[in-house]
């Protein structure tokens, strides 16, 4: 905060919170807030009726509760936990705070400078801890084997739906505490890449994506594999050999000190060079933590060196519309020398 220049950093319910407490406050109506000073004098706080939750956080020490009532006016007691910062003083608000807080926030602090709280927060988040690469690593085996069960899963006459119905009970069953997302992408569906797992029934001859994460420990999964119900559609076997080989182009030119944008160069190199260069729609990956998606990202224009204990996913992607999609998506962690991948199944298509 300190090399900021900020006074106080101003952090509603999110990954921010969780990080820097953590406490996993439910994102309500009613204000919840924590103000992070400078000078150590750190306020969180809390609709009276969440005190105990907030307290089962087993708070850090230096961090006071004090209870927003029912009646009270939050953004006075906001105003009050800033009481001493100085005038005009520079405030970090948190990415994630709900428009309605700052503005209410922005009145009765009128002289402040505003900026993001993840100026100070991303440098902290982005290298993890070595106890977060542990927690990022059980999620990934945990997801790893959902997948191993998935190809049971995908027959002929069952929709998207109901087999996404039962990853997501297998995303449970493998030890996460939440199910974030699940896609399954047959057929001609595989070339969206977010598509929404819906009503289509598989038939033979599809492609099928699915790309599923969940929550384990706080720290997220995310894995993406390639699915065929019986014999795979024309042109599929030559995209993805190619899309495998930019895959494995992109984890190993992870290392520290090269650019983010260097990583998503390897894997687009290669899959220009085979020709699917306007089929790869998406950056190379994102950041990953107690978010899904943070910092960093792996993209074009990214400058950002890489740095021991950066976690994110490396997922370049072929899409073809009318036709399949593919994409292969492991997590990884750049290490002190290289790179670990934290999702460590096959990555060919597996055939059901
Ligand atoms: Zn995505
Ligand atoms: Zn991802
Ligand atoms: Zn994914």
């Amino acid at each position: 905060m300190a090399d900021a220049d900020v006074e106080a950093l101003l952090v509603g319910p999110g990954a921010d919170l969780r990080y820097l407490t953590g406490y996993h406050a439910l994102p309500l109506e009613r204000l919840t807030l924590l103000v992070a000073r400078r000078d150590g004098r750190h306020v969180l706080l809390t609709p009276r009726l969440e005190r105990a939750r907030a307290e089962e956080a087993g708070l850090p020490g230096d961090v006071e509760i004090v209870d927003v009532d029912e009646t009270a006016d939050p953004f006075a007691l906001a105003a009050r936990a800033l009481d001493g910062v100085g005038a005009d003083p520079r405030l970090g608000v948190g990415d994630r705070l709900w428009s309605t807080f700052l503005l209410g926030l922005q009145e009765v602090v009128p002289d402040a400078a505003w900026i993001r709280a993840s100026t100070v927060t991303r440098e902290l988040r982005m290298r993890k801890l070595p106890e977060e690469v542990d927690a990022l690593r059980r999620a990934g085996a945990a997801i790893d084997r959902v997948h191993e069960q998935v190809a049971g899963l995908l027959r002929p006459g069952r929709t998207e739906a109901e087999v996404g119905g039962d990853i997501a009970d297998l995303i449970l069953a493998e030890g996460h505490s939440e199910v974030n997302f699940v896609i399954v992408a047959s057929g001609p569906n595989g070339a969206s890449p977010h598509h929404e797992t819906g009503a289509r029934t598989l038939a033979h001859g599809d492609a099928v994506v699915v790309d599923i994460g969940g929550t384990l420990d706080g720290y997220c999964s995310d894995c993406t594999r390639n699915y065929v119900v019986g014999a795979a559609p024309s042109g599929y076997a030559d995209a993805h050999d190619a899309l495998e080989a930019a895959q494995r182009a992109a984890c190993e030119a992870v290392r520290p000190g090269v650019p983010a944008e260097a990583v998503d160069r390897a894997a687009r190199d290669v899959l220009d060079a085979a020709g699917y260069g306007e089929a790869f729609i998406h950056r190379t990956g994102h950041g990953i933590g107690l978010e899904e998606h943070e910092e960093p990202y792996i993209v074009a224009g990214n400058d950002l060196p890489l740095d021991a204990g950066m976690t994110f996913s490396i997922e370049p992607g072929i899409y073809l519309p009318g036709r399949f999609g593919l994409r292969i998506e492991d997590i990884v962690v750049c290490t002190d020398d290289g790179v670990e991948r934290l999702n460590t199944l096959d990555r060919s298509a597996v055939r059901t």
